[in-house]
């Protein structure tokens, strides 16, 4: 428990032959990402599985690289399109520095991933865990990494005190993760270290006895396993509301363009407007007005730092008949019962489920 750990050279061995033969046994090979490997294969799996789960990111893994399958093809896409290839997976800002990273390669390297550490972690959206891992997984470079399940499963076989949001934390791990990472099968063991925090020495329920780090891991000898690491203190989360006013002329809905950055930046959502608002006078602006209105189902949507209480109103309307007003260019006619290449908001896709179950 202290914040210098020491490793000597013969125990970092035995961790590691111990984590390279699990892995040759039980580790994870088969995934999309893992066939064909490429920093810019690797690349997208990495940014992508950040806060997200394997089984939810195969299926927009395969069509993002279908869509998108090289660097340079990537940087000449239109966002619109990127961040279509995006709608469901959240955190959409990675989405945006994904698209923003491959200009940036496409122009300064000539759409080559760069092979120099320090190169990867200046692109937008690659912190060193992350670049890291690209190098390591796809050209062999013998980097350490740290993600979320890597630093658990150091933090419980070394008692390293602390949780994730602290920077104490991380500065304690890397040095252990450094000592440990081999030169020779860096890539193997850097997935294994990255399948044993996801499939064994899970958060809540570590499945020890299956662990091949067992005889060594202190967590486990002290039963001290859900000790480590820390929960992060919780915090109260503010809650904020909204009324989503979603206008329908025939088939299609206004939708609004979002500013680029803050909550579903670049993404397309409905017109929003707080409770005291002269919705008239709203749909005015985009020379529109009202026929009829239609009260859908209230949510809350929840992000990392608010909780949204959104109600949305469909509104039937009309183009107002003495209409000079030019369309702002962030509008988009949205197709009901069409495939419409465009990032939508989460709230969008909520409320677009329930309008697509409306019998008009
Ligand atoms: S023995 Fe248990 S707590 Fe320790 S690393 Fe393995 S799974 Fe995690």
């Amino acid at each position: 428990m202290t914040n210098e750990i020491k490793i000597s050279a013969a125990s970092a061995k035995k961790f590691n032959q111990q984590v390279l033969s699990w892995y040759h046994q039980q580790g994870r090979k088969h995934l999309p990402w893992q066939q064909n490997k490429t920093p810019y294969r690797v690349w997208i799996s990495e940014i992508m599985l950040q806060q997200t789960q394997v089984a939810t990111v195969i299926p927009y893994y395969q069509r993002f690289m279908e869509s998108f399958p090289t660097i340079v093809e990537l940087a000449n896409a239109d966002e619109d399109n990127v961040l279509h290839h995006w709608t469901g997976l959240g955190y959409y800002a990675r989405a945006r520095n994904l698209h923003k990273a491959a200009k940036i390669i496409a122009q300064q390297y000539q759409g080559e991933f760069p092979e120099d550490i320090e190169q990867v972690i200046a692109l937008p959206g690659i912190g060193r865990s992350t670049a890291g891992a690209i190098l390591s997984l796809s050209l062999h470079k013998p980097h350490p990494i740290l993600d979320g399940n890597v630093k658990r499963v150091l933090a419980r076989c070394y008692l390293v005190e602390g949780h994730n949001a602290q920077a104490k934390f991380e500065k304690t791990l890397w040095p252990i993760a450094n000592t440990l990472t081999p030169v020779k099968d860096v890539a193997p063991y850097n997935q294994a270290m990255m399948d044993l925090g996801a499939m064994i020495c899970t958060r809540s329920k570590p499945s020890c006895e299956k662990c091949p780090l067992h005889n060594n891991c202190l967590a486990f000898k002290l039963s001290e396993q859900a000790n480590f690491p820390q929960k992060k203190p919780k915090k109260v989360v503010p809650e904020k509301s909204t009324t989503m006013l979603i206008a329908k002329i025939d088939n299609q809905l206004l939708m609004i363009k979002r500013p680029p950055s803050g909550i579903w930046g670049g993404l397309y959502s409905f017109i929003e407007v707080d409770k005291q608002t002269d919705t008239c006078d709203t749909l005015n602006q985009y020379g529109l007005t009202e026929i009829s209105r239609t009260a859908l189902t209230p949510f809350r949507h929840t992000f990392s730092h608010f909780h949204l209480d959104i109600t949305p109103i469909l509104i039937n309307c009309k183009q107002n008949q003495d209409n000079n007003i030019s369309e702002p260019s962030n509008i988009f006619w949205y197709e009901l019962n069409h495939s419409n290449s465009i990032g939508l908001a989460a709230s969008s896709c909520k409320i677009l489920e329930e309008i697509n179950e409306l019998p008009f």
